[in-house]
């Protein structure tokens, strides 16, 4: 796969998905682009292994992104840095404010029914 060109993915691509590649991507640019870190934030950790938003004592200093600690919370989402820098924007500066509550949605039934029906579609 690393020696083929843009196209000769997407043309690939669409032919699994049975979209016609000329009508829909006929006249675009495909710049592959390889990323051998993307599955680095999905190593097993331990809960010291990354720091918390704001650590204890910090009154001017945060960490934000995805390589903090935030419990329950899924990596590898938009949601999760918003939400990091919530917590470190609203923790530094003392607001008053609530932070979204994280979504369970690995319990909820609807989701779980959902996968299933998909897995066998
Ligand atoms: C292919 C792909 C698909 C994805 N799909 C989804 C999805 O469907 N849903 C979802 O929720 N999430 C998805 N994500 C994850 C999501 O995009 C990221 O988790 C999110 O964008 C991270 O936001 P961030 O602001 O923490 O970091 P980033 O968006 O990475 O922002 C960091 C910024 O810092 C800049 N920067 C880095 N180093 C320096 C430096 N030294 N000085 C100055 N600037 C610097 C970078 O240029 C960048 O602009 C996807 C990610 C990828 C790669």
């Amino acid at each position: 796969m690393s020696d083929c060109t843009g196209e000769e993915i997407l043309r690939e691509l669409f032919g699994h998905l049975n979209f016609d590649y000329d009508e829909t991507f006929g006249n675009a640019n495909n710049i592959p682009c390889r990323m051998p870190y993307i599955t680095s934030m999905f190593m097993p950790r331990s809960p010291t292994d990354r720091p918390v938003p704001v650590p204890e004592c910090s009154k001017n200093l945060a960490f934000v992104s995805q390589f903090v600690e935030i419990p329950e919370e899924v990596v590898f989402t938009v949601e999760f840095s918003v939400r990091v820098a919530q917590i470190a924007v609203y923790q530094l500066l003392d607001i008053e404010q609530e932070i979204p509550p994280i979504n369970h949605y690995d319990k909820s039934i609807k989701v779980k029914f959902d996968a299933v029906i998909k897995a066998f579609a």
